[in-house]
């Protein structure tokens, strides 16, 4: 009963580049079928593996104008060169329907979407440490150099702003970080204003009527 009127949750997660956001969140709706993923618009070409409309919406920077233009992102920034929005229409659409929605989106987006829905729950990825991190970016062979340098770079700034989130993660581990994500996702989903609390007394007393 109280379950029913209970809103979905929009979890929002950030973290240096090459923390392990996506590892991480796919292992969790791997695990949680009842969540949704906030699929991003970005300018940023596809790596080799990455599918348009999956895993972005892979657009032209005239594309991306277009819709900040027609105010169809939650949010959007630039990172390194690139612009990466978040489309409000299905998110709205799943929070809506009751269902929990994470979102893989960088500080500045993180900021805007907490201004604008201050009920979403902010997590940020701590890295296990900066050389574990260097090595990970290194790796995946997919930036140059330079956009590797620039993206270290922005871990630094990134790990500052950090202490504006609710919690914090350490992926050390990607079974047990999933296992810590669960845990804030159901500690949250118990918190009194996510549910209209005159809501549960009526139908407690509906049932006292019965
Ligand atoms: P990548 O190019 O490695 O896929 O992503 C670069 C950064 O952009 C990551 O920190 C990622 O979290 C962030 N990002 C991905 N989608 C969005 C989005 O829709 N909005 C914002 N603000 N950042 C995003």
């Amino acid at each position: 009963m109280i379950e029913e009127q209970k809103k979905g949750t929009l979890l929002v997660l950030s973290g240096p580049s090459g923390v392990g956001k996506n590892t991480l969140i796919d292992m969790f709706l791997n695990r949680n079928k009842d969540i949704r993923y906030s699929i991003s618009a970005t300018t940023r070409k596809p790596r080799n593996h990455e599918k348009d409309n999956i895993d972005y919406y892979f657009l032209s920077q005239e594309q991306f104008c277009n819709m900040i233009e027609e105010e169809a992102f939650l949010e959007w920034a630039e990172f390194c060169g690139n612009y990466y929005g978040t489309p409000i229409k299905p998110i709205e659409e799943a929070l809506a329907d009751g269902y929990d929605v994470i979102m893989d989106i960088e500080i500045q987006g993180a900021k805007q979407v907490s201004e604008k829905w201050p009920e979403a729950v902010l997590i940020f990825l701590v890295p296990p440490s900066l050389e574990e991190l260097a090595r990970r970016i290194k790796n995946r062979k997919t930036e140059t150099s330079e956009e590797i340098e620039a993206r270290l770079k922005q871990a630094l700034i990134e790990m500052d702003v950090g202490r504006m989130y609710d919690y914090y993660l350490v992926h050390d581990n990607t079974e047990k970080t999933v296992l810590e994500l669960e845990a804030i996702r159901q500690a949250e989903s118990f918190k009194v204003k996510r549910i209209n609390w005159d809501l549960v007394i009526s139908s407690l007393k509906e049932g006292l009527n019965a």
